[in-house]
């Protein structure tokens, strides 16, 4: 021990004699390791409404994935009665994100959801498939990626995981359904944004799947100005029904001439559902009448319609149904501003009440990203948004009891901090500056995980700016779900 060393330690003891060392600040324990989020290796948007569920709450536990570096999948586990975090474990390796000067591409955001006998599944990695790695895609075009498949090694356990990659590669946008026997569903885009929207079922578990069925058909439309093309959000209904909330995208040919938006845009417009009976394979609209699948734009507008959006531009929100069966639609609607995004969406509530649609454009809902519940005249949607006041990224419920008529705010549950530095964007690198804030709530938000502890009901993405990196959050009723470790 050197001299200067020496006189510390006489300092430190001569200290502890005098003010006894309980008092000595525990320096070398870092007393701030208690965080908000459970990590920080979210990538691009990390979580998403539409790839669903992200998560799922089982005997006390609530497992969830989301999409880390280089687009892979990441899965972490929050145990509710120890205050005990598993992971993030890479769960997967996607063929997206690996080059270090592209694009990140986020459509292969990853979906859990976990099997009769505990396995937990993940379908990740594709923006519809590649003609030279997995040949004629013969329901769609192609972009990029591959859809995968894989399963924990063990029931309930988060540590290893298994490829089975079982499931038609080209599908994108993954929203999985498990029916009270055990049935899973897998619903996707069977490749880019000019391809049929299909399931996939599997009654062993997802040991194996049959093969796609169409259930919403793209063609072309019969003007010539482009493709009929569809984006739904698919769940469970009562008993052995699955529910589909859709809008309609306008997939513009590049020579149209109502295009001035280079082709492909986020052009979206209209509300649709209908109902997809398990049992007999059958299809109905809201009212009964049977739907001939897939589903094309002319029958979709005679009889699945639910909300004519007019020129209001749409994003999906989620669909589900009440106990009665009556389904609920929320959506995320705003004015076309133009260029490829449309403008600011304010999110937006339409009900079946048995005989009509209920809703409006003025219920009073931020722009933000997020989901809903309802019971009676009770509608709570919890959304992440940037708060008019703070101009903070704040999620909170907003709460109405006129059945979704309007809207007031309620409990905010997490606000961020402004504690990453340089918030300079690239994150959209895609948009204009000018339109960089209208439309980001500055954080990605999920749809809510599956039979969700009121603790943990949804994951949320700090959308920090000057990195591709997010903070990922569990957030429920009492806040944010605290990591320790
Ligand atoms: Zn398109």
């Amino acid at each position: 021990m050197n001299k200067q060393a020496f006189s510390s330690v006489v300092i430190v003891m001569t200290l502890c004699l005098v003010i006894g060392c309980a008092n000595l600040p525990q320096i070398h324990k870092n007393t701030n390791l208690q965080r908000d989020y459970f990590a920080e290796n979210g990538f691009g948007e990390g979580v998403a409404v539409v790839q669903h569920p992200a998560g799922e709450y089982k005997n006390g536990v609530t497992y969830l994935a989301y999409q880390g570096p280089k687009e892979d999948p990441y899965v972490a586990a929050y145990n509710h009665a120890t205050g005990e975090w598993k992971g993030p474990y890479k769960a997967g390796v996607s063929i997206l994100g690996k080059n270090p000067r592209g694009k990140i591409d986020s459509h292969g955001k990853p979906t859990l959801i976990i099997d009769h006998a505990g396995y937990i599944h993940i379908f990740y990695g594709s923006h519809g498939g590649v003609l030279d790695l997995h040949g004629k895609n013969a329901l769609g075009d192609y972009h990029s990626g591959e859809n995968k498949h894989a399963v924990s090694a063990r029931p309930y356990d988060i540590s290893e995981w298994v490829d089975l990659d079982n499931v038609s590669p080209f599908g994108t946008y993954n929203q999985a359904i498990k029916m009270e026997n055990g049935d899973l569903y897998l619903f996707n885009r069977h490749g880019a944004h000019r391809s049929d929207w299909v399931y996939q079922k599997s009654t062993d578990n997802g040991r194996t799947f049959e093969s796609p069925v169409s259930f919403l058909k793209h063609k072309a439309r019969a003007d010539g100005l482009g493709t009929d093309s569809w984006y739904p959000y698919v769940s469970k209904g009562v008993g052995n029904q699955i529910v589909v909330g859709f809008d309609y995208h306008f997939c513009w040919n590049r020579n149209a001439p109502r295009n001035n938006r280079g082709g492909h845009s986020t052009e979206r417009k209209n509300l649709y559902y209908m109902t997809f009976n398990t049992d007999t394979n059958e299809w109905h609209s809201v009212d009964g009448q049977l739907l001939s699948i897939p589903l094309t734009k002319e029958e979709a507008d005679a009889k699945a319609l639910a909300f004519d959006t007019g020129k209001n531009w749409t994003f999906n929100g989620t669909t589900k149904v009440d106990a009665k069966g009556n389904p609920h639609i929320s959506a995320y609607i705003g004015e076309d501003i133009g260029w490829q995004i449309g403008g600011p969406k304010n999110a937006r509530y339409f009900r079946w009440d048995g005989s009509r649609w209920n809703g409006n454009l003025n219920n009073g809902l931020p722009i933000g990203r997020g989901d809903f519940l309802s019971s009676g005249d009770n509608v709570s949607f919890l959304l992440s948004g940037i708060d008019s006041q703070t101009k903070r990224t704040s999620v909170r419920w907003w709460e109405s009891n006129d059945a979704g008529e309007t809207f007031t705010q309620g409990h905010e549950l997490l606000q961020f901090k402004d504690d990453w530095d340089d918030r300079t964007s690239n994150a959209d690198s895609l948009r204009p500056k000018s339109l960089s804030n209208l439309d980001s709530p500055g954080s990605a938000s999920s749809s809510f995980i599956r039979n969700a502890h009121p603790d943990a009901r949804i994951i949320i993405a700090e959308k920090a700016d000057g990195t591709d990196y997010r903070r990922m959050y569990l957030v429920g009723d009492n806040g944010p779900v605290v990591r320790r470790d």
